[in-house]
């Protein structure tokens, strides 16, 4: 197909610099401009360098034609006189030398602009390979942070319409650094590439891996649900890795912390932040896991992450408890002092004695009127926060009135849940009274 329109296009090249010519050669002849033919020459030295060899050719041949019949006797192109002879010998000559000329110079210009083009292509494409390259972590081939970084952007950029969903994790071997010492630099390298092999065979095709250094991943996993790509992330977090180098033998796992985008952060610093986030409370609550943000972790900073679950359920001035906004009211959490409150040695005792939902635990005569009270201020209070009093009967039968300050909240993992602080307004009394 190439090669028949490049036939087509000399053809039509050669046709046009004939007709050009021997029109230019007409008009020469009837104006009877002196030295006709240098003119002509110029005309064909101009389709030789522009339009290539043969046009070039034909453009000559035409002017030798007009050579023929300009000095031929009666115009009759074949009888001249001596001197015209002559004449028409020396131009047909210098014509012939001047075209071979103007078509060898051309020639070389098109093979340097040809060897030019070749080396532009060469530049680009090891150009090319040398930025991928140094996009790329040299141990697993993966992207660097300054590759993965510049896809993620791209990725977010190229998707801004709001039913794009994607999740972004972080993720972190567990007790590396043991890895290391036990079975050695190498193990650890071994560990690592078998990690990212097998995040490539969970992740698949939609997603962007990264190794941010060391012994830190992230992967941002987009192209469908939320749900979806959540239980992708939750059970590659789950995974064991088992590891074989060179007849040492051992398990290891890794903690991941996720955020959804764009429904918690919409943009790329604020997605990496809250998958970190997230990721803290994962190696603070025990490794081996994968959770997603919640807004609770938000205001926590590094030094405060010492701080355990248990340490703030001991020592905070209220009790506390989290239990699920749906109909079973399920109590997920409850602080030590909420436990002492009611007279518990432990949560389970709490959940037996409960019944582990929050109905079990306010004192019957109060319960609708309790819930009617916090669905009325949720319903009306933009800050979604209520404020209820009612009552508690402790194990051993004691009554105590109880103040409760509750904030509807809404995890992306648990669904809708109250946090709620409370305190003994009895209890409080009586240390009041005893400082009066
Ligand atoms: P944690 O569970 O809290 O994450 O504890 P950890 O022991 O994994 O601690 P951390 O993540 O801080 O340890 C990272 C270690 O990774 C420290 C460093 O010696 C090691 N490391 C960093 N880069 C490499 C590497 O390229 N190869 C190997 N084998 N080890 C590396
Ligand atoms: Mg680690």
């Amino acid at each position: 197909m190439d090669k028949k329109k490049s036939f087509a296009r000399g053809l039509l090249f050669a046709v046009l610099s004939a007709a050009m010519t021997l029109l230019a050669s007409y008009i020469a002849y009837i104006l009877d401009i002196p030295n006709p033919v240098i003119v002509l020459v110029i005309f064909m030295i101009g389709f030789t360098a522009g339009f290539g060899n043969i046009p070039g050719a034909v453009s000559a041949a035409c002017i030798i034609f007009y050579a023929l019949f300009f000095f031929s006797d009666d115009h009759n192109i074949i009888s001249f006189s001596a001197e015209n002879r002559y004449k028409c010998m020396v131009i047909i000559l210098s014509l012939i030398a001047i075209y071979l000329l103007v078509a060898l110079l051309k020639s070389r210009n098109d093979k340097t602009y040809a060897s030019l083009v070749e080396l532009n292509r060469k530049l680009k494409e090891q150009n090319h390979t040398l930025e991928d390259e140094s996009d790329r972590d040299a141990l697993t081939g993966i992207y660097n942070r300054r590759g993965g970084d510049r896809r993620v952007a791209t990725c977010l950029s190229e998707n801004k319409d709001r039913s794009f969903q994607a999740v972004f994790a972080a993720m972190d071997i567990d007790n590396f650094k043991q890895i290391n010492d036990v079975y050695g630099h190498a193990a650890g390298d071994e560990a690592i590439q078998l990690l990212v092999t097998k995040m490539q065979e969970a992740f698949g095709g939609y997603s962007i891996l990264i190794r941010n250094g060391g012994d830190e991943f992230q992967a941002l996993l987009y192209g469908d649900s939320s749900e979806v790509m959540e239980k992708k992330v939750l059970s590659f977090a789950d995974e064991t890795f088992h590891m074989n180098s060179e007849g040492q033998e051992f398990d290891f796992h890794i903690s991941c912390g996720y955020a959804f985008y764009p429904s918690q952060a919409d943009n790329m610093s604020d997605l990496y932040h809250k998958a970190d986030i997230a990721l803290y409370d994962v190696k603070m609550s025990g490794k081996h896991k994968a959770l997603p943000y919640t807004w609770t972790s938000d205001t926590r900073r590094p030094e405060q992450l010492t701080l355990t679950v248990s340490s703030l359920s001991n020592n905070l001035p209220v009790a506390f408890m989290i239990y699920r906004a749906d109909d079973t009211e399920e109590i997920l959490i409850a602080s030590e002092t909420l436990l002492t409150m009611c007279g518990c040695s432990s949560f389970d005792e709490f959940v037996a004695y409960t019944g582990g939902s929050f109905r079990g635990f306010v004192y019957p005569e109060d319960v609708t009127l309790v819930e009617q009270s916090i669905e009325a201020q949720i319903q009306s209070n933009k800050r979604e926060i209520d404020e209820v009093d009612y009552r508690i009967r402790t194990r051993d039968g004691r009554i105590h009135r109880i103040r409760d300050l509750g904030r509807l909240i809404h995890d992306p993992g648990l669904g809708d849940l109250f946090y709620v602080a409370l305190y003994d307004r009895d209890a409080t009394n009586r240390t009041r009274d005893k400082h009066v």
